[in-house]
């Protein structure tokens, strides 16, 4: 098996398992009530899941027939717990990251691997949440 090392954003965290009866139409829940998103038209579906507007989750989506799921109330209680678990998760990666870089090279500032921006929550690059 091929280990990817390859940096990617990591968005498995924002993505929403969508309803299947209310891809056949057959969901007699309002997406208020589903646990699972009931995403519009303009939403990309892929392997029965949709990506969640980070904007959105911010308050701050401005864009018009955006193609990201702008999911309700509990769902998003649920991407805003997801998101901070990645973060630990990512933190943790940091931390023993730097370990590693300390260890292999002596004296290299801890910071040169942490976002600095993402620190102040200014990054919007990083798809993380602030502390
Ligand atoms: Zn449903
Ligand atoms: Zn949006």
């Amino acid at each position: 098996m091929a280990l990817n090392v390859a940096p990617v954003r990591d968005t498995k965290w924002l993505t929403l398992e969508v309803c299947r009866q209310f891809q056949r139409g057959t969901c007699s829940r309002s997406d208020e009530e589903c646990k699972f998103a009931h995403p519009p038209k303009s939403c990309q579906v892929e392997n029965g899941r949709v990506i969640a507007c980070f904007d959105s989750l911010k308050g701050r989506c401005t864009r018009e027939n955006c193609k990201y799921l702008h999911p309700p109330t509990h769902l998003k209680t649920q991407l805003e717990i997801n998101g901070r678990n990645n973060l630990i998760q990512q933190k943790t990666a940091a931390a023993m990251l730097a370990q590693q870089m300390q260890f292999m090279f002596p004296g290299t500032p801890l910071q040169s691997v942490a976002c600095k921006n993402f620190a102040q929550d200014t990054c919007s690059d990083c798809f993380l949440y602030p502390t």
